[in-house]
């Protein structure tokens, strides 16, 4: 399949090519699409061979659910029944925006684009070109990253051009997305809601609205039984080179980063380091890269995945990592950079 390429910005989206994207969306083709979280790669909710096609394009396991999109508040009630006042609140108070709930699902959407569960997972985003792209694909896109599975989510078109290129029938260059990680996830159909992915919607604004919410693991372990959220099972953003977070005060995280990386020069082994603008002249690996400031968890929440994706590229094969704070979106960072690094992590 030949991929058609189109670009165009929020501020002035091309309707033609919106257009064109509708009808291969409601043709049952595929199209990537910016969001304000990450790129997604969409497909029409309520065709059961559009999920399975994105399913096939990403090489993702067909039990690990898709993100169902819809550009209208109230549309909530054609993809789920027995919605909560608490998911109406939610709703009102984050939506447009960076997050998705649980719901219970509607019998007729299709069990491909649920994996097979009777939950759904919703969700509202704030991008005009992803709005503009649902309205004009029917309404409800299910849209999982729009990445080959295992690999760090995309944060620019050009990462989904390297992941699905002549696997899907269209790729909307809408530029570097604003946030850089993908939504908060919170299940509303249990007795206590539940935070199941953190992400910039955080625990505390969600505790706000709703009061007591539970926060779940920060690591979203690999367990042996079934996961509430079936991605958590799966290896993820990993990147090919060895990735291990280290924890403790930053001379100490020095001194033993750059011990290790000393060994690693020693043994010719290509050697990078995750850190930030206070802490990058500390170190000496082959690769030193900031995400920013520690003043702004925005900026390493932004960088994170284009760092991992760039140790790729360059051929990092030990990386470390600096841990960051597990409050606020920080918590969010430290949940896809433990899921990066296999869980490996080192107090120092
Ligand atoms: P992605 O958009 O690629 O991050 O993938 C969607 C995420 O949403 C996956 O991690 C799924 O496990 C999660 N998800 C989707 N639907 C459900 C659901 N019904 N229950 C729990 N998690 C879900
Ligand atoms: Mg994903």
């Amino acid at each position: 399949m030949k991929t058609i390429y189109t670009k165009m910005t929020e501020e002035q989206i091309d309707p033609e090519q919106i257009r064109l994207a509708g009808e291969i969306l409601r043709g049952g083709g595929l199209v990537a699409f910016p969001t304000e979280t990450v790129y997604g790669l969409g497909g029409d909710a309520f065709n059961p061979e559009s999920s399975r096609k994105i399913y096939a394009a990403k090489g993702r396991p067909s039990d690990n659910p898709l993100i169902v999109h819809i550009c209208r508040l109230e549309d909530m009630e054609r993809v789920a029944v027995r919605i909560s006042d608490e998911a109406w609140k939610l709703a009102r108070a984050f939506w447009p925006g960076p997050l998705t709930m649980i719901l219970h699902k509607c019998p007729d959407l299709p069990a491909e684009t649920t994996g097979g569960l009777d939950t759904v997972a919703v969700r509202f985003p704030s991008n005009k070109i992803a709005q503009a792209l649902i309205g004009a694909g029917g309404g409800f896109i299910a849209a999982p990253s729009a990445n080959r599975s295992g690999r760090p989510s995309p944060t620019l078109a050009r990462y989904c051009r390297e992941d699905l290129d002549g696997r899907v029938e269209m790729i909307i260059d809408g530029g570097q997305v604003g946030l850089g990680l993908e939504s908060t996830i919170i299940d509303l159909t249990e007795k206590e809601p539940a935070i199941l992915r953190p992400g910039f919607v955080t625990w505390e604004d969600l505790q706000e609205v709703l009061g007591k919410v539970n926060a779940g693991s920060l690591a979203a372990a690999v367990t042996d039984g079934a996961p509430k959220a079936p991605g958590m099972k799966y290896r993820h953003y990993a990147p090919k080179g060895r990735l291990t977070i280290v924890e403790g005060m930053p001379e100490n995280r020095a001194a033993y980063i750059n011990d290790r990386l000393r060994r690693c020069r020693e043994e010719g082994i290509r050697t990078g380091v995750i850190c930030t603008d206070e802490t990058r002249d500390l170190y000496v690996a082959d690769l030193v890269k900031s995400a920013g400031s520690r003043e702004s968890e925005e900026s390493v929440a932004r960088e994170l995945f284009r760092i991992l994706r760039e140790f790729d590229d360059e051929g990092a094969e030990e990386i470390y990592a600096e841990s960051f704070d597990s409050s606020g979106i920080g918590r969010a960072v430290m949940n896809r950079l433990l899921k990066a690094a296999g869980q490996r992590i080192v107090h120092v």
